[in-house]
Order: structure tokens, then sequence, then C-alpha cells
């Protein structure tokens, strides 16, 4: 039997999730035997991707690195890749402070919905306000950049929120590796291309898995989502972002492919579908980045030493999705709130979200949390955010699908690119 293509797979896995999902909440007890049955499937699964998400970035990006000519060829890739990194971030949150002052979705709550919001979620989130705070509390403005150095890898690979320093001491192993002589570091080249065979093999087996994973995802997720009435209220703020990130997605990111990379746009998004199909079904840049890089490998034929350091990079500072997201929600909850936001706070929205974005760690939900510190930059209560809190999950797997589209059209523009 020829085996089903992945992005079937995995299509196949989220529309029996939606099947099955609206099916368990027809019954009465068909939340809890998800919850009891179903959950800890969909559990399991984040939990793979994640287990092998850090040794994926130590290998490769120390592999992609150690296999470059010199230190000029890495400097060159890596500004080329930042300053392409930024340039489409500042372009989504533009983006999206574009419809939000078009659109003005803000205009469509009403009082009643908005306080109905504020009571539900507020316990939840003065929670999550508080603990953004506690964490910004006398931070230095170079704070930034001391966090990116970890005192001790162990600790750093302990949790999936320290990616950056996972890159960071990554890249210093790859740099000593090039500054070395080749007959030195040979055997370790051995022994990392063979820890990357090993790594990839992983990466296949935990796929196998993918469709009832995905499957196990969306039964949840329907199962645990809140009343369809707030969906409602929340309709026209949700079609703002969904316009967004459509407009990032095909039109700008298409028109990079096209004029950029040189290649059929829907060629390219034929290529990286199981990879934005992952991104919708688990929320995490970091859990997809194994099969964004087969992607960019198999289907999109990208050198290996390009993907191994675009990739990784992109998926923990690059995000365009959650960018724009940002700017939309930060200026839909001021309208709510009924401040009045002048163009300067605007372009504040710019730089902070484009901080906050990069700052944002790849897992669920942390798009939300970081808007906090938007919030705060423009003077509008951070409390606000309950009030976007019911759409949330539904917009953070299309803005992480997003983001993982951006990271990869940069790595097909970096493929293109004279080093
Ligand atoms: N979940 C997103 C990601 O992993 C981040 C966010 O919450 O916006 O890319």
């Amino acid at each position: 039997m020829r085996k089903l293509a992945l992005h079937w797979q995995i299509l196949i896995g989220i529309l029996l999730g939606i099947f099955f999902g609206v099916l368990s909440i027809q019954f009465n007890e068909g939340k809890e035997f998800v919850l009891d049955w179903i959950k800890p499937f969909g559990t399991i699964f984040i939990n793979l991707l994640k287990l092998i998400a850090i040794p994926l970035i130590i290998v490769s990006l120390i592999k992609g690195i150690s296999d470059l000519k010199d230190i000029t060829q890495l400097s060159s890739l890596g500004l080329k890749t930042f300053g392409l990194y930024i340039s489409t971030t500042i372009i989504a949150v533009c983006i999206g402070l574009l419809l939000v002052n078009l659109i003005q979705p803000g205009s469509f709550i009403t009082d009643n919905t908005r306080q109905e919001m504020l009571q539900s979620f507020g316990g939840e989130i003065n929670q999550k306000v508080d603990e953004v705070n506690k964490i910004n509390e006398r931070r230095g403005p170079l704070q930034v950049l001391v966090d990116i150095v970890p005192e001790n890898i162990f600790a750093a690979t302990s949790s999936n929120s320290n990616m950056l320093q996972v890159i960071f001491f990554s890249l210093l192993v790859g740099i000593a590796m090039i500054m070395l002589p080749l007959t030195q570091i040979e055997p370790l080249k051995k022994v990392l291309d063979a820890a990357n065979d090993v790594v990839l093999k992983i990466v296949d087996i935990i796929m196998l898995f993918a469709p009832y994973g995905v499957f196990a995802l969306i039964v949840t997720l329907i199962a645990e989502a809140p009343s369809t009435d707030m969906f409602k209220a929340l309709s026209i703020y949700a079609v703002t972002v969904i316009l967004g990130l459509l407009i990032m997605v095909y039109l700008i990111y298409g028109s990079f492919i096209y004029l950029f990379g040189k290649k059929n746009p829907l060629e390219y998004f034929k290529a990286i579908l199981p990879a934005q199909l992952l991104g919708i079904s688990t929320s995490s840049s970091a859990a997809t980045l194994p099969v964004t890089m087969e992607c960019a490998e198999e289907n999109l034929k990208i050198r290996k030493d390009v993907l191994s350091f675009v990739l990784p990079i992109g998926a923990t500072i690059n995000m365009d999705g959650t960018c724009l997201y940002q700017g939309v929600a930060a200026v839909f909850i001021a309208q709510v709130m009924g401040y009045d936001l002048n163009f300067s706070q605007q372009l504040s929205i710019v730089a902070t979200a484009t901080l906050a974005s990069i700052g944002a760690a790849a897992v669920p939900g942390t798009g939300i949390l970081m808007l906090v510190i938007v919030l705060e930059s423009i003077g509008v209560n951070p409390a606000g955010i309950a009030l976007i809190f019911a759409v949330d999950r539904p917009l953070d797997m299309l803005r992480t699908a997003t983001n993982v589209t951006g990271d990869l059209m940069v790595a097909t523009l970096m493929n293109k690119t004279k080093l």
C-alpha cells in the first residue's frame, strides 16, 4: 500500500478531530471522556515533539555552522537572515495596525459584552498580568542580552522557554569549530553527522504518530472551547486578525517567494503544507520545528547548512503572525476600553510588538502574555487582555502557522542568496 503524504495524514487527523470534537460536546459525558481518554494522547504527541526540538536545534545548528566555509560566510548568512526577519516582522505589525484602524472592530463590542468578558476571565488574567510584571520587575534595558547568555547549558536545556540560550551555546560551539583546523575537529564532525541522522530518524518515528496526535489535540480543543456566544461577539476582531494573517501569508510571503526566491508560490505553499498544518494543530513553532526542517530539506530542497541555521533561529525569534496579532489586539483592546490612541502610540506598538514577538517563547499562548508589555507601553490597562481571551486559541493556531511560513520563506530566500 502506498503511504499517504504527511499533509493528508495530518489533514485527516484535523477533520476527524473536528467531527468527534463537535460530537463530544453533544453528550453530557462527552467532555469528561475526551479529557480522560483522548487528551493524554495529544499531550504525549506535543511532549514528543518538544522532546526532540532541543536536541534537533543543538545538533543541526552546530553542524550547520561548522559546515560553513569561514566566519565571513557565517556573518553574511547571519546578517541577511536577521535583516529579513526584522523587516518581515515590521511589515506584519504594520499590516495589523492598518487593518484594525480601518475596520475598527472595537466599535462592534457592546457594553454588556465588555462586562461579560472582563468578569469571565478577569481573575485568570490578573494572575497572568501579575506573572509578567513580576518577571519584568527591576529589569534594566540590557537584561534582554543578559538573558541570552546561559550560565549553565544543562539548566538552559531544561526548559523550552530558554531556546535562545540553547541557540547561543550552539552558535558558540559552531563558531569555535569553524575557527579550528579541520583535522582537529574531524572526529567531532563525524559524531555530529551521526547524531544528526539519529535525531532525524527519531523525528520520522514521532511523525508516524502525527495523525493520531493531531486528532487528539483537535478533539480536546473543541471539547474545552468556551461558549459560542463569546465567539460571536468577538467575530469582527477575529476576522480582522485572520484577514491580516492571510494577507501576510499569501500576498506578502507569496510575493517575496516569487520575486526574490524565484519560485512558483503555489509550489512553495504545497511544499510547506505539512508544517503549516502541524503549526495549526500544535500552536507551537518549537514543536513544529522538526517538520518545518523536514519540509525545507525534502520538499523545498534547501541547502542543509542554510536551513539548519535559519530555521531553529526563526522558530525562536521570528514571529510575524504573533506580531501582527499583537498590533490588532492592542488597538482593539484600546478601542473597547475607550482609549484614543494617537499616531506616536501606534508607532510605539510597532516597536514594542516587534520586540515582544521576538521575546515570545515558541509555545502555545505566549503571544497573548507578551501583549501585556505592548499594552503597558501605550498606557492601556493590561487587564484588557481578558477581552480577547475567549478566541485566543484559534488565533494562536493561525498565527503559529504564519510564523512557521515566515521562517520557511526566509530560508527559501537565503538558499538563493550568495553567501
Ligand atoms: N504559539 C505561537 C508560536 O509558537 C506564539 C504565540 O503565542 O503567538 O509561534
